[in-house]
């Protein structure tokens, strides 16, 4: 392919591919990226080992099932290609055997609510789905069945995948399932962890939809979950903010400091600020 389309996307692509065999979440040609496109979505080439992958050999293919080029697609094009037409909001697919996630799935094991980081796949737990050969359009129906209402799940006696809005969420969350699955397997050596039960892990969910926004961030009647502390209209103090070195002045960082002052005043403070600013911007 001489100029292939949509080669930034291809770069990062590989780029990720090469940061999951980095951060340990995967090894050798095994596990396989997708991100969309209009139309479709590029897919890494089969059994090409990553550090070797170019932008022209990465793989576009259509909504129709369909694959443009020279090089095969992944051998897992199904999966990837199910996530594309069924949900939406996915901007990107990884598929990884990582250590943990894949020893869990060897034992045909769902993670449970064991830790409230759970609900970053969206649910109460990390299914694992029923087992079906590699490639198989049964193994991408085993699949999305256990990625309902979910953006991660483990595939039994293979790995697990996932995905999010775009290649760097998805990484992300690939990397943050792994740490749960090693999580709970050293939790287990330890005895039976205990289990959240439903309607905390639906208060963590409700947390959940606006954790790591911005008050600007937040949609039209979307409030922030976790409340935050109550907002200064500006920084009053100039003395006891002035950097001691800069000024030359000799500060105690003992009983008489303006700092150790500030922080024996909260409540006063507190209840000077007003009402309106501790809401979060519609
Ligand atoms: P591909 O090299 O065909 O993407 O296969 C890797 C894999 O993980 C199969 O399940
Ligand atoms: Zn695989």
């Amino acid at each position: 392919m001489a100029n292939p389309t949509h080669l930034s996307l291809r770069k990062a692509i590989i780029a990720a591919c090469l940061k999951m065999n980095e951060l340990g979440i995967n090894q050798g040609t095994s596990g396989n990226i997708s991100a969309r496109i209009e139309g479709g979505f590029l897919i890494t080439p089969s059994g090409i080992p990553y550090e070797k992958m170019k932008p022209e050999q990465i793989v576009e293919m259509d909504l129709g099932g369909g694959y443009f080029g020279d090089y095969l697609p992944s051998s897992e094009w199904r999966m990837h290609y199910d996530i594309y037409l069924n949900k939406p909001e996915a901007g990107a697919v990884v598929h990884t055997h990582s250590i943990y996630c894949t020893a869990l799935a060897c034992m045909q094991e769902r993670i449970p609510a064991f830790h409230y980081m759970i609900g970053v796949a969206g649910g109460t737990n990390i299914r694992c789905a029923d087992y079906a050969t590699f490639g198989t359009q049964e193994l991408s129906g085993n699949m999305l069945k256990a990625l309902q209402g979910r953006s991660a799940c483990l595939l039994a006696n293979h790995g697990m995948i996932c995905f999010a809005k775009d290649l760097d969420k998805t990484l992300w969350l690939a990397g943050e399932v792994e740490t749960l699955a090693q999580q709970y397997w050293i939790a287990r050596q330890m005895g039976k962890p205990n289990i959240l039960n439903k309607r905390e892990m639906n208060n963590v969910l409700a947390r959940f939809k606006s954790y790591g926004k911005q008050s600007k961030d937040l949609a039209k009647g979307e409030a922030l979950a976790v409340e935050p502390p109550p907002r200064r209209d500006a920084p009053k103090a100039t003395a006891n903010r002035t950097d001691a070195k800069s000024s030359g002045a000799k500060r105690s960082t003992t009983k008489g400091s303006g700092r150790a002052k500030a922080a024996r005043k909260p409540a006063k403070r507190a209840a000077k600020t007003s009402r309106s600013t501790q809401e979060p911007a519609a």
